[in-house]
């Protein structure tokens, strides 16, 4: 499930749509939950699709650590991607604000999180734009993402969180003794496939 105060626009022909922001979002806001309404498709199920079903599955939803597409049943699948992105995926799962979000700013995402399958050009226009998403950009960038995380992460019990209601019951509590200081902060490795995660010899 996206925040509530977001709103789908067309962005431009090329790219098509994306998430946009209807009131302001501060760092910390937990922006995209999982929720019972998501699709959740097991790699058999995949393989079951017609092409035009997979085509489009392969276009909306992303990958878990298990190998488990998830396609968002609301607008959550239309985020887009930026090599600066305003909002990241946490080792937990659900999405953060890493930094203040104005109203009317376009919500972007790190695709590199998603277990991609193959390489993707990237048009996000940022200074810092890596040009293509690399399949391998997780085990790269993992520790500066971290960092990142934790930085946002601290704000999480100061900000109004709409979403948390919606964060499964393991995550909650997983999140709270982090944020309580009496469990480890779970690094965005934790996010990746499991073959993935052992090539880049990662292990906490
Ligand atoms: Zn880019």
């Amino acid at each position: 499930m996206i925040h509530p105060s977001t709103e789908l626009r067309l962005v431009n022909p090329h790219v098509g749509y994306g998430v946009f922001a209807s009131k302001a979002i501060p760092t910390g806001t937990l922006v995209f939950v999982q929720d019972p309404l998501d699709i959740v498709i097991s790699p058999e199920q995949y393989q079951a699709l017609n092409e035009v079903s997979r085509q489009h599955a392969e276009k909306y939803s992303y990958l878990d650590a298990r190998g488990y597409r998830i396609l968002s049943w609301d607008g959550a699948k239309y985020v887009n991607h930026s090599c600066a992105p305003n909002t990241m995926s946490t080792g937990w799962g659900f999405e953060v604000a890493i930094r203040d979000i104005a109203a009317g700013e376009e919500i972007t995402d790190e695709y590199g999180l998603f277990n991609l399958e193959w390489e993707m050009d990237c048009c996000c226009g940022h200074s810092s734009c890596r040009s293509r998403i690399r399949p391998g950009d997780a085990i790269e960038y993992a520790r500066r993402w971290d960092k990142e995380l934790r930085r946002a992460l601290q704000h999480v019990p100061m900000v109004e969180q709409p979403l948390l209601a919606q964060l499964d019951e393991v995550s909650h509590h997983s999140l709270q003794q982090y944020l309580n200081g009496t469990k480890r902060y779970r690094s965005v490795r934790h996010l990746l496939l499991k073959r993935a995660a052992a090539d880049g010899n990662v292990a906490c």
